[in-house]
């Protein structure tokens, strides 16, 4: 492409999802783009997915990273948000249709035809990369302005990890004080949702398989209550006193002995995308009006305000910073899901030509 700057990042060549070092170009600045220097860009376990082809879409080769945060470099001569200098962060979407009633209201995210910021195949034929790089080039549109007094390194996962809790509590209602709400799994996206439950003003019960978690659940994330799924009496106990539930679990689980710790009229929202289709147990549902739902991101006007918002109550991912050759081992400790919370790369010091 005429202009076209380079770029170098770590990419994966095949679905065996071993990244390694990989020079690429990113198109010029445009009028409506900004550039930025890639500081920090968190590991999502989508990205695990994607550099291993589990979803069947994957294009190689693929430079992943869509928690990407870092200082503006250059700014195209229509952009009115961002001057050089700005911190910025870029999330899952670069581009959308701009044209649907998804667009119109803010809802990019669920857009028929997104641009993801990586993996994405343009038109032209050129295909999207991702943070684990060093620049990145999007339209301002896509850009969210990082809050002043938030740190970078812990809370790039907020833009994949908090804007999907943040949206799924305030879509379904459960962002509002006094409520009890459950989380099951206390991953990268679990963790997230116990600080932004208890930061909306709500009672948070950890709903895990493994007692082993139970004191940090309590003590270092300040959840209020702890049941373990595999002990009858503690689910039991806790049956019929939740409002809703947030469900982060990605391997194939049972959903009944859930529905059955929910209030009548209670939600259970499912974030984790289990291989398998899970069993609707319809009669749990009918005989107390539960809801079964799910949720993905959210759109740019709210992903801005989940950014907001956690920097005013300060809340941020609990995160292990890494050097970008580290990815690799990374990546295996996240399948194991051997990470307290979650990996972020700090790519502006780590990311080094010539590995
Ligand atoms: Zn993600
Ligand atoms: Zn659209």
């Amino acid at each position: 492409m005429a202009g076209s700057v380079k770029a170098f990042g770590w990419a994966a060549g095949d679905p065996s999802g071993l990244l390694s070092p990989f020079d690429f170009s990113r198109r010029p600045t445009g009028d409506r783009d900004v550039q930025f220097k890639v500081l920090y860009c968190g590991i999502c376990h989508s990205d695990l997915h994607a550099v291993k082809n589990d979803w069947g879409f994957s294009t190689y080769p693929m430079v992943p990273g869509h928690e990407v945060v870092g200082v503006v470099t250059e700014v195209g001569s229509k952009v009115q948000k961002f001057r050089v200098g700005d911190k910025v962060g870029v999330g899952c979407l670069v581009d959308s249709c701009r044209k649907c009633d998804q667009c119109a209201n803010n809802l990019e995210n669920y857009c028929p035809k997104p641009v993801s910021v990586y993996n994405t195949v343009l038109p032209d034929g050129t295909t999207t990369y991702g943070g684990y790089s060093d620049i990145m080039v999007a339209d301002e549109d896509f850009v969210i302005r990082w809050s002043e007094n938030l740190p970078m390194d812990k809370g790039a996962p907020l833009l994949c990890a908090g804007i999907t809790i943040y949206s799924s509590l305030r879509y379904y209602g459960l962002d509002e004080p006094g409520l009890h709400i459950g989380v099951v799994g206390l991953g990268g996206l679990g963790h997230v949702a116990v600080k932004f439950i208890k930061a909306f003003g709500s009672k948070v019960t950890v709903i895990s398989t493994s007692v082993g978690k139970k004191k940090e659940a309590l003590e270092s994330l300040s959840a209020d209550a702890f049941v373990v799924s595999s002990y009858p009496a503690e689910m039991q106990a806790a049956a019929g006193s939740l409002d809703g539930i947030i469900d982060t679990v990605s391997a194939h689980h049972p959903i009944e002995p859930l529905l059955s710790l929910l209030k009548p009229h209670g939600k259970l929202i499912i974030l984790g995308v289990p291989k398998k289709p899970l069993e609707l147990p319809v009669f749990s549902l009918i005989m107390a009006r539960r809801t079964v739902a799910g949720s993905m991101v959210g759109g740019l006007k709210e992903t801005q305000e989940m950014i907001d918002f956690a920097a005013k109550h300060n809340i941020l991912p609990d995160v292990e910073m890494i050097s970008m050759d580290y990815v690799n081992t990374a990546m295996e400790r996240l399948e194991k899901a051997d990470v307290k919370y979650r990996f972020v790369i700090d790519v502006g010091r780590t990311l080094k030509k010539g590995e």
